[in-house]
C-alpha cells in the first residue's frame, strides 16, 4: 500500500485572512499548505513597523469585546496574557475645542448639538443599532438614510463633517450600508449610547499576532514562502492549477486567493472572476508618531474641523501601556485616499510636515522637539469602497478557474471590515475548500 498523499493547496498572501485561511486548512489535516507572500514578512495591514529603536504597529489595531473569533485565536495562540483591556474613550475636536465623549456626563455637555438634537442622536443611534438586515441601508442614498434616522440638523451638524474629515473626497461614496456596520460596531464596545467603551490592544501590538499565527502554521508543517510575489495563477494539466512567481512555477490542486480585489485581478485573466464585488478601494497614509509625552487621555479624537489633513488622531499608548515602548507615546495621524488624492504623489517629508502643522492646530502646545521618532506609512488597499445604493454582493468564493477560490475584504460587506470579520471570513472560504475537495487524495506508488 502506498502512502496517502494530501492534495496540495495553495493561499495566496500572507496577511490576516490568509494565515487564518492557512492554519484552517492545514488543520484539517488533508492538505499539503504552501502560503505565498510577496514581502519579507507576512501580516499585510498587521505588520510591525521599526520606529527608531521601537517595535509597533505599522497601523493602529484595537479589539472590541464582540470579536470572539479575534479573542478565540489570540488565546489559541498562547496570547491571552498579552490582550489588555481599557476604557481610554474618545474625544471630538471642532470650533477649536477638544472634548471629551466618554460618559453621559460628556454626552450632556457636549457642545456641537443642542439638547434636542442629541436626543436625535441618542435615538438614532439605539435604532439604527437594532436593525439587523443590512439590505435596509444598502438600498438608499447615505444622506437620505442619514436624515430619516437622526434627522437634518444632526445629519449636517454631525455626520456630514465626520464623513467628510474621515473619508475627504470618498465621503459621498461612503454606503450607509458602511455607517450602519460601524454604529453597530462601536456600540458592542459601549454600555449606553454614550456609554464608556471597552476596548481590547494586543502587547505589544497586533504583530504578536501574526508572529504567533505564522509559527503555529509552521509547527503543522505548512511552508510559508516570504519574498514570493505570485504574477499570475493559470489552469494546470490534469486539473491542477498553476502559480507563477517572479523565480518559479509550482503545480496545486487548488488555490486560495486573499488579496484585495484589485490584487487578485492582477493575477487572475479578468473574465475569470465572479463579478459584483467592489472593486475601488481607498489607500491610506499615516504619520506615525513616537513621543516623549502623551497628547491626550484619548484612543482616538474624532474630528469636526473638515479643514485639518488627517482623519483622526489615534494614540494607542492609552490602551497599550507606553513602558512597553521605552516610555514613548505612540500616535497616528491616518489619513485615508483615493487613488487621485494628490497627497499619494508628495514625498514623506512634505506629508510629515502637513500634518504635523495640522496637529499643531488642535494642540497649540505640541513642539517638534516631542517627537523622539517618525515615519510615514503607506498602504494602497486600505478598505474597499461599497457604492451606494448598490446591493450587496454575496460572497462566494468561486472564481471561474475550477480549483481557484478568492476570499478578501471586498467580500465582507455585512460588517465592518476588521480582523475578526476576516477571520470569520477565511474559514469559511477553508472550510468550502475542504468540502468541495473531499475524496481528491491520491495514491502515491
Ligand atoms: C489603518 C487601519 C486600521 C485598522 N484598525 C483595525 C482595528 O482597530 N481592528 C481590526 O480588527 N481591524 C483593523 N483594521 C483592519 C485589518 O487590518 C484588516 O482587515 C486586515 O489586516 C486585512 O487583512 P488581509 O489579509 O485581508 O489583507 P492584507 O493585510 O492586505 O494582506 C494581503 C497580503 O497579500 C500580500 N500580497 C499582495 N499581493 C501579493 C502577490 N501578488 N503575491 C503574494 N502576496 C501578495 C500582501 O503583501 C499582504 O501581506 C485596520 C486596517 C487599517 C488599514
Amino acid at each position: 500500500m502506498g502512502d496517502l498523499l494530501r492534495p496540495s493547496m495553495a493561499v495566496i498572501g500572507g496577511g490576516v485572512t490568509g494565515l487564518a485561511a492557512a492554519a484552517e486548512l492545514a488543520g484539517s489535516g488533508r492538505f499539503d499548505v504552501t502560503l505565498y507572500e510577496r514581502n519579507e514578512r507576512v501580516g499585510g495591514h498587521c505588520l510591525g513597523l521599526q520606529l527608531d529603536r521601537l517595535v509597533c504597529d505599522r497601523f493602529y489595531h484595537v479589539v472590541l469585546p464582540g470579536d470572539t473569533a479575534t479573542i478565540n485565536w489570540i488565546k489559541e495562540l498562547g496570547l491571552a496574557a498579552n490582550l489588555v483591556w481599557s476604557r481610554a474613550g474618545s474625544g471630538f475636536f471642532g470650533k477649536g475645542r477638544l472634548v471629551p465623549l466618554e460618559t453621559a456626563l460628556d454626552f450632556l455637555r457636549f457642545p456641537f448639538l443642542s439638547l434636542p438634537d442629541k436626543v436625535r442622536l441618542a435615538l438614532g443611534i439605539l435604532r439604527v443599532s437594532r436593525i439587523r438586515d443590512p439590505e435596509d441601508p444598502a438600498s438608499v442614498s447615505t444622506e437620505d438614510w442619514l436624515n430619516g434616522h437622526f434627522g437634518p440638523r444632526v445629519t449636517e451638524k454631525i455626520w456630514k463633517p465626520l464623513l467628510r474629515s474621515k473619508w475627504g473626497d470618498a465621503a459621498p461614496r461612503i454606503s450607509a450600508a458602511f455607517i450602519w456596520a460601524s454604529i453597530r460596531r462601536l456600540r458592542g464596545a459601549r454600555r449606553g449610547p454614550a456609554g464608556r467603551e471597552r476596548l481590547g490592544a494586543l502587547r505589544p501590538g497586533i504583530h504578536a499576532l501574526i508572529e504567533a499565527a505564522a509559527g503555529g502554521l509552521r509547527e503543522s508543517g505548512a511552508h510559508i514562502r516570504v519574498s514570493c510575489r505570485v504574477l499570475g495563477i493559470e489552469r494546470g494539466d490534469g486539473g491542477s492549477v498553476r502559480v507563477r512567481t517572479e523565480t518559479d512555477s509550482n503545480l496545486h490542486h487548488a488555490v486560495l486567493v486573499t488579496l484585495a480585489e484589485p490584487e487578485l485581478r492582477a493575477i487572475l485573466p479578468a473574465e475569470r472572476i465572479v463579478s459584483g464585488r467592489p472593486t475601488a478601494y481607498l489607500g491610506i497614509l499615516a504619520v506615525v508618531l513616537a513621543l516623549k509625552k502623551s497628547l491626550s487621555p484619548y484612543y482616538v479624537i474624532n474630528l469636526l474641523d473638515e479643514k485639518l489633513p488627517f482623519t483622526g488622531i489615534i494614540e494607542t499608548t492609552n490602551v497599550l501601556p507606553a513602558a512597553d515602548f521605552s516610555g514613548r507615546h505612540l500616535v497616528y495621524l491616518p489619513k485615508y485616499t483615493t487613488s487621485g488624492d494628490p497627497l499619494n504623489g508628495r514625498s514623506d517629508d512634505d506629508v510629515a510636515g502637513l500634518f504635523l502643522a495640522g496637529l499643531t492646530r488642535v494642540f497649540p502646545g505640541f513642539r517638534e522637539s516631542d517627537i523622539a521618532a517618525m515615519r510615514v506609512v503607506r498602504a494602497p488597499f486600505a478598505q474597499p469602497l461599497q457604492a451606494p445604493g448598490d446591493p450587496l454582493p454575496a460572497a462566494d468564493f468561486h472564481t471561474a478557474i475550477p480549483g481557484v477560490y478568492a476570499a478578501n475584504t471586498s467580500m465582507i460587506t455585512r460588517s465592518l471590515h476588521n480582523i475578526d470579520a476576516d477571520i470569520r471570513l477565511a474559514r469559511e472560504a477553508a472550510r468550502t475548500i475542504v468540502r468541495e475537495t473531499a475524496g481528491r487524495e491520491t495514491v502515491h506508488a
